[in-house]
């Protein structure tokens, strides 16, 4: 049954308790379910997205639909995505008198996120999230292979998650995603969330990141998957030189040997020595191979 909920008593944490204790709901670590407690940090998200009016939005984890109303009030359209059956009824609540927004049951990460949108009949112009820490780069890798087109990512992410995304070849955290990331688009950390904003409260610091996408895209389509292949292959194996990490990708050291000169890197070099462009060239060097 539908329970009845006063959406502008959301921000009270004392309210979101006996709300969720009526509906015997536990809220599951698991599934990164910390809530946004704090209107101006909510606001502040919402600043960060730089929404345009005729924007649709896809929320990816609604929750009990905090920032989903937010985003509602300055957006055309809000997908809203939540994989808790649990608090669907009260999310459902919540966004009822918004008929601009559609609450979607989904795992976000079961089928590719055009299938989702194509279900829905719209396609999202920017992505908004406030992510759990163990989906963060997931989620990242979902929207990019997607290839949706969208403006940008506003994802609220754990501190140390987000300084692994904004990584600099030779920093600390330095991976497939930032590479990936960083050939999507221009990422930017725009604002500090404590703790206190959350209910209930996480061990960890967060912080807004703004991503917006590079335009013209720097990745055609046509290296997209190349692209990923050879990043995930170098950095899963990111302790051998690249020669040895994409022998197995190119058929044989030989043939890496042979790509990696064709793309004027050093073969004894390391996955975490290349920037996004030298991934972005040797991307177009395996797809030239005849
Ligand atoms: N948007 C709300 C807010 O800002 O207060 C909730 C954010 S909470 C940090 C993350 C939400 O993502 C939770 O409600 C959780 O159930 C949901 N979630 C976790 N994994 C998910 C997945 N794979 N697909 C969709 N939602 C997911």
């Amino acid at each position: 049954s539908s329970p009845s909920v006063d959406a502008a008593a959301l921000y009270r944490p004392s309210y979101v308790r006996a709300l969720l204790a009526a509906q015997q709901i536990r809220l599951k670590q698991s599934l990164g379910q910390n809530f946004l407690c704090d209107r101006n940090v909510v606001e502040k998200i919402v600043r960060c997205a730089s929404l345009q009016p005729d924007d649709v939005v896809l929320e990816i984890g609604a929750g009990i639909g905090h920032l989903t109303c937010a985003l509602a009030r300055h957006a055309a359209s809000v997908i809203a995505v939540e994989i808790d059956a649990r608090l669907i009824p009260i999310t459902r609540a919540v966004l009822d008198p918004l008929t601009h927004v559609t609450l979607v049951h989904a795992d976000i990460l079961a089928a590719p996120l055009r299938d989702l949108c194509r279900q829905q009949g719209m396609l999202p112009t920017v992505i908004v999230a406030n992510l759990p820490y163990y989906i963060t780069s997931p989620v990242v890798l979902h929207v990019i292979n997607a290839g949706l087109g969208v403006r940008s990512m506003t994802l609220t992410v754990q501190k140390e998650a987000a300084a692994r995304l904004i990584a600099e070849p030779g920093q600390r955290g330095y991976g497939a995603t930032a590479v990936l990331l960083h050939l999507w688009g221009a990422p930017q950390v725009c604002a500090p969330v404590a703790p206190a904003c959350f209910f209930p409260q996480p061990q960890v610091r967060s912080c807004v990141l703004h991503v917006t996408a590079h335009q013209p895209p720097r990745v055609p389509a046509h290296l997209a998957a190349p692209l990923r292949a050879l990043v995930h292959h170098a950095f899963n194996q990111r302790r051998k030189t690249l020669h040895n990490a994409l022998a197995a990708l190119c058929g044989s050291p030989a043939a890496a040997g042979a790509l990696l000169a064709a793309a004027h890197l050093d073969p004894a070099a390391r996955a975490e020595a290349l920037s996004p462009a030298d991934f972005l060239r040797l991307a177009g060097a395996y797809t030239a191979r005849s």
